[in-house]
């Protein structure tokens, strides 16, 4: 880790303070001069990012990139340029954790079953890096990389401490986006922290319990009918509604009477549905939908009352797309390896330079 020196006589990691906040650093470095404190606690999160790029591949606006850690283990992240009437902006998707343990059948990530939680300088250094080496003007960040946001839950909250602060990257709280599995517990400390501008996501993808056991082991803990009772006391305010995500599955989940049944269980949640026409993970058993199935499922939720939007697929063709992110190759270099620290030492002697997937 690099360290610098400064005049308050304590040695600090430059990547570490990307995970404080500033009265934290503030906290820690007493007697040190607030002003110089101030300059360097911005210099460090205007960039170079805390780690280096592995990989990046841009297609159409897309860009996928991957920060590899001392371990070996990649960060992947995808910058995703957004339009609507007349107004841009950008996207920032961030991983919370490599790997995930959730097992969601159609994930590529869940192929890689859950190696690392990233830290909170690992998460806040992925904004870091799409400003600092991608020149990416970051409005929104949404927690749908790779991860399970509430098994990560401290860290994605420090996490969001950081973006937030005033002090800091100053985002809003409305801008950033946790989207989970459904993770019960999660949701009530997340609506225990009382953000109540942070918006929730939820990935459902069934419209009965039958069907969501089929692609989501997390169901069989946690069934939709609880997790509806969590969100139904979830806090939300007047202007607010949860985004139910619900990717689309050929011969799954894409029937009409799905998604009449669909709309009906959700019937007394405030929520938009965001269909995402399935991004097939490499070896996959099922193929995207065509564009007919995508039309033909959002006009029945329609007609049956059921607020809905369609996700418009950006990065498919390069496994940047939702629920494709991971780099399985790695990661069985990283586990047939005798220890991390022994993979970690092969990769340290690869140059720190750009290369292509
Ligand atoms: S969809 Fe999300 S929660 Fe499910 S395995 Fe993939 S990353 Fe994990």
């Amino acid at each position: 880790m690099r360290l610098r020196r400064y005049n308050f006589g304590m040695a600090v990691g430059i990547e570490s303070m990307l995970g404080r906040t500033f009265s934290e650093l503030i906290d820690d470095a007493k007697g040190a001069s607030r002003q110089a404190l101030r300059e360097r606690y911005r210099s460090a999160l205007a960039g170079p990012a805390p780690l280096p790029i592995s990989r990046r591949i841009q297609d159409g606006g897309v860009t996928k990139f991957a920060q590899r850690r001392a371990d070996g283990l990649e960060i992947e992240s995808v910058i995703i340029p957004m339009w609507r009437a007349g107004s841009r902006w950008t996207t920032l998707c961030v991983s919370s954790q490599v790997g995930c343990a959730m097992g969601c059948t159609f994930c590529e990530t869940a192929q890689l079953g859950r190696l690392a939680d990233l830290s909170a300088t690992e998460i806040v250094g992925q904004v870091v890096a799409a400003r600092h080496e991608f020149g990416a003007d970051v409005r929104n960040v949404v927690f749908m990389g790779m991860g399970e946001p509430m098994d990560n839950f401290q860290n994605v909250v420090q996490a969001v401490r950081v973006m937030t602060d005033p002090m800091g990257l100053s985002m809003g709280m409305g801008r950033i986006t946790i989207s989970t599995v459904g993770r019960i517990d999660g949701i009530r400390k997340l609506a225990g922290l009382g953000w109540r501008r942070i918006n929730l996501a939820v990935s459902l993808n069934a419209p009965n319990d039958e069907i969501r056991l089929q692609i989501m082991p997390i169901n069989r803990a946690e069934p939709m009918a609880a997790l509806r009772e969590a969100l139904l006391a979830y806090p939300l305010r007047s202007c607010q509604f949860f985004m139910i995500e619900y990717v689309l599955i050929p011969g799954v989940n894409d029937a009409p009477e799905h998604a009449r049944e669909l709309a009906q269980f959700l019937q007394p949640v405030k929520c938009c549905v965001n269909v995402i026409p399935y991004n097939p993970r490499r070896d996959s058993p099922w193929p995207a939908p065509t564009e007919e199935q995508v039309l033909r499922f959002l006009s029945t939720l329609q007609k049956a009352g059921q607020f809905c939007k369609r996700r418009i697929t950006k990065g498919r063709d390069f496994m940047a797309a939702c629920g494709q992110l991971g780099n399985r190759a790695l990661s069985r270099r990283c586990r047939s390896a005798s220890s991390f620290d022994q993979i970690g030492s092969s990769l340290r002697v690869l140059p720190n330079s750009i290369q292509p997937l």
